[in-house]
């Protein structure tokens, strides 16, 4: 069994108490008891902040070492969603952590603008979509009643598929009486992988044309690397960030504070609660609009554990592709604190 620091100190404290109580008692008279008391009481409380030092540095190491993903996301576009993502991940980094940054906005991209990672590896993400063997097929509809998608229909005993619909369920061969479906592989995108300087990078991109995103998130989000996981979801509230925030275990919702940024983040705040994952709040540009996001947080009981001011440096820093963390001081130490909030949030 291992204990936590609160813990260790109610221990030491009544381990100091019955020390003192018995050389009290024991302690020679014409010594003065009480001198025994106090050395003794000295010696034991210096022991007692040692152990619960100690025991607190146990407890954060532990807590270091554990796995932990988080996912930025935000209810709609240019928040600065990616911005935190990309800064959190390079703190973290800098800061002694293994981090792996994932992009999972594969439809576009942009986390690799920031950390300007080598790419080392490419792998392509297929999606299984079904081929009707004519020979076999009776034309029954049985594959084009399963698809929820629209991908295969049957037409006058004549079954049409349309692969770019196609999620690769495989529910249409698995109906098929006559086994006349096989799934055949179809690439839809590809998986780039590397080092943006100490932070494992890895992102998607999705094909030109292609309609289903989800798989290639589901990819990237399936083994990912390091002690700390950092996905940029895609902005909204669909499918793909559905699929990037269920794979991780705190969320960071990026909002401003103007009218839009509170629909979108009451948006993001509903699928939140719907997935019923832990989540935090991060207001940027916090010193413009209103306080209608500050308020709104405040009533339904979310936290904020950080506020990114308007700056012309964040600005210039962002526009010329850097990351804010190196350009603007005390940037990278917001993102810290955060951070640390995330993992008091998730030892509770
Ligand atoms: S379920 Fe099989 S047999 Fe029936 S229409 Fe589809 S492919 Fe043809
Ligand atoms: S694999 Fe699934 S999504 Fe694709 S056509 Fe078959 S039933 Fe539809």
């Amino acid at each position: 069994m291992r204990l936590h620091t609160l813990e260790w100190v109610v221990v030491a404290v009544v381990a100091w108490a019955a020390a003192v109580e018995w050389v009290a008692a024991r302690a020679p008279a014409e010594a003065g008891g009480w001198v025994w008391a106090v050395v003794v009481a000295a010696v034991s409380a210096l022991a007692m902040v040692v152990v619960a030092d100690a025991a607190a540095a146990d407890e954060d190491a532990r807590r270091r070492s554990r796995l932990i993903r988080i996912t930025v996301a935000s209810g709609k576009g240019g928040t600065g969603k990616t911005t935190v993502a990309a800064n959190l991940a390079y703190v973290l980094a800098q800061n002694g952590g293994d981090v792996h940054f994932v992009d999972c906005d594969v439809e576009e991209p942009n986390g690799h603008i920031f950390l300007k990672p080598d790419i080392e590896r490419v792998r392509t993400v297929g999606v299984p979509t079904p081929e009707v063997d004519r020979e076999l097929c009776t034309g029954c509809g049985e594959c084009g009643e399963m698809c929820q998608y629209g991908a295969i229909a049957v037409v006058k005993k004549m079954v049409l598929t349309f692969p770019t619909l196609c999620n690769g369920c495989g529910g249409c061969a698995l109906v098929c009486p006559e086994d006349a479906i096989t799934e055949i592989p179809r690439e839809i995108g590809v998986i780039e992988e590397g080092m943006a300087g100490k932070v494992r990078f890895s992102h998607g991109v999705l094909n030109v044309g292609e309609a289903r995103a989800v798989p290639i998130i589901r990819e990237l989000t399936r083994k990912p690397l390091g002690k700390t996981v950092i996905f940029d979801a895609p902005p909204g509230t669909s499918c793909p960030v559905v699929e990037s925030v269920r794979s991780s275990d705190y969320t960071v919702l990026v909002t401003e504070p103007t009218p839009f940024g509170l629909n979108d983040l009451e948006l993001a705040v509903g699928m939140m609660r719907e997935l019923t994952k832990p989540f935090a709040v991060v207001i940027n540009r916090a010193d413009t609009g209103d306080d209608r996001v500050k308020d709104y947080c405040a009533k339904q009981g979310i936290h904020v554990p950080l506020e990114i001011p308007d700056s012309r440096e964040i600005a210039e820093a962002y526009s010329r592709g850097e990351l804010i963390a190196e350009a603007v001081q005390g940037y990278g130490e917001g993102l810290m604190k955060l951070h640390d909030f995330i993992g008091q949030e998730l030892q509770k």
